[in-house]
């Protein structure tokens, strides 16, 4: 091995290095070898101060980023579809994260079911009368000529999974999150996709007002975890008896009212005139403040349970507000409904930004022709989570950058990118993540990248460095470069990133 030689006064990289923006004020390294190359003394053309401003919202278009235009020959997204980009990062991650973070922490299990199912699944237990079997599913034959669906929703999956893979043999309850597509042919807005995913928990095998209370503090603590204000609406529907009562009872009532309803009101009526309570078109609503109240129909069992669930919200100071119109829609529901919107919007005087929503469905496995087996879950929407979330970002005006490595490993010549290679496979064994382009050969290119990463350090590699067993760590803030040797980067690195 050569011996090794003292770090030269002068490194090359110090004279190439473009800075990257006014120097703000870091502690000055320990051993300030190379030259320093601070911004005020950095050639006035470089491009790289012009092109990568530090501090942007990452939703705006960066300045001097290029204009693309899109030929009429590249395919579009799928309308109502839309791609996640690396730019929502930390949203679609935080979001997803505290998923399996909440669903752990209370004990539930992951679980995955295909996007396609038999379109029966959905029919048979969504019901046939609701618009989502109605109007949103999307269906189609395969090449086989079955009919299929693409998931408009997972609680269905989840009971056939519970039957199909022979779940009733677990100790029960079994307890199932999961986070996945969904699928719905609904108008597309803001925040209402044909795409979209649900962070979902099933609890199946139990019956028990706790499991329904435990369900629903499980989203509450999801959202607040977040920073989101929820309220939580809550109803019962009781059981598939009451509401069949119910349901005579609210028909003949609206009935007597049909000439006050919209239109959309007017044809559910006999398809499903559940759904009239849900209704937000303001003919409706002065009709459904006077109907009947299915809580006034329930059975005495159905009563006492949902008495129970709300002692154990209380319990745990949950705060929810009674809703006698929400029913939810789905035909398999029974007893305890529930949903989560979001407070902000409801304190903006609109009904409220629905993020997500669930129930009881005691029959549901039965329904598939599995055992009796109760059940309760929830599906909350992730991309209404991210809307919030970028929302409050841009209110409290959180710097919007991604998130990412902090150090970026640069390297000249080929003898270098070998070394840089081994290097950079050790820092992350290390738990340190860094960003390089091993596909570049000019450092000052290397160096302008780092700019536009936003990296507090580079790690620079060159020929002298290879044989002196070192490496350069530029912070690209004051320009000042420290030589530190290879086999302590790691904790050199920590040490600056303290
Ligand atoms: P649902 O079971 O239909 O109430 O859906 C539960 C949650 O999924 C909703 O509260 C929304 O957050 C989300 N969600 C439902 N439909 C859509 C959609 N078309 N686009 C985006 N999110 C949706």
């Amino acid at each position: 091995m050569p011996a090794k030689k003292k770090p030269a006064a002068k490194k090359p990289a110090a004279k190439k290095a473009p800075a990257k923006k006014p120097a703000a004020k870091k502690p000055a390294t320990k051993k300030v070898v190379a030259k320093k190359a601070p911004a005020k003394k950095a050639p006035a053309k470089k491009p790289v101060a012009k092109k990568a401003p530090a501090k942007k919202p990452a939703d705006k278009q960066p300045e001097g980023e290029i204009k693309i235009k899109i030929s009429k020959k590249t395919p579009q997204p799928v309308r109502g579809m839309k791609d996640i980009v690396p730019k929502e990062e930390r949203y679609w991650l935080a979001a997803r994260n505290k998923a399996q973070e909440i669903a752990q922490s209370y004990g539930f299990q992951y679980m995955e079911t295909p996007v396609l199912e038999d379109a029966a699944l959905f029919q048979r237990t969504i019901g046939k009368g609701t618009d989502i079997v109605e109007k949103e599913m999307y269906v189609f034959e395969d090449r086989d000529g079955r009919k299929l669906a693409l998931r408009p929703e997972l609680t269905a999956s989840a009971a056939r999974a519970y039957i199909t893979n022979g779940m009733l043999n677990l100790p029960q309850p079994v307890k199932t999150w999961y986070v996945g597509q969904m699928f719905r042919h609904d108008r597309p807005q803001a925040g209402r996709y044909r795409q979209f995913f649900q962070f979902g928990c099933e609890t199946l095998g139990e019956r028990h007002p706790a499991v329904d209370a435990e369900l629903i503090v499980m989203g509450y603590n999801y959202y607040r975890d977040l920073g989101i204000d929820t309220q939580v609406m809550i109803n019962s529907i009781g059981n598939v008896d009451d509401r069949q009562r119910y349901i005579v009872e609210l028909t003949g009532y609206l009935r007597s009212k049909r000439s006050y309803l919209s239109e959309e009101s007017k044809a559910r009526l006999t398809k499903n005139p559940l759904r009239i309570l849900d209704s937000k078109d303001p003919q409706d609503i002065s009709v459904v403040e006077e109907a009947p109240q299915i809580i006034d129909w329930l059975s005495e069992d159905s009563k006492s349970y949902f008495m129970k669930v709300l002692e154990y919200l209380d319990e745990l100071e949950v705060p929810y507000m009674l809703s006698p119109t929400l029913v939810r829609g789905l035909d398999y529901y029974t007893d305890t409904v529930f949903e989560y919107v979001e407070t902000a919007t409801v304190e903006e005087g609109g009904t409220g930004l629905a993020l997500g929503g669930g129930g009881r469905y005691d029959k549901l496995v039965e329904q598939l022709g599995g055992p009796e087996t109760p059940g309760c879950g929830f599906g909350l929407g992730i991309d209404r989570v991210v809307l919030v979330l970028k929302k409050q970002a841009e209110r409290d005006e959180l710097k919007l950058e991604e998130k990412g490595p902090t150090i970026f490993f640069a390297q000249l010549g080929e003898q270098a990118r070998r070394r840089a290679m081994a290097l950079i496979e050790g820092l992350r064994r290390e738990g340190i993540m860094v960003r390089h382009n091993l596909a570049k050969s000019a450092l000052k290119v290397q160096l302008e990248m780092a700019n536009k990463y936003n990296v507090t350090h580079t790690v620079i590699i060159g020929q002298k460095e290879v044989q002196d067993g070192t490496v350069i760590i530029r912070d690209m803030d004051s320009g000042n470069q420290e030589i530190v040797d290879q086999r302590k980067i790691a904790n050199e690195i920590r040490r600056i990133l303290k």
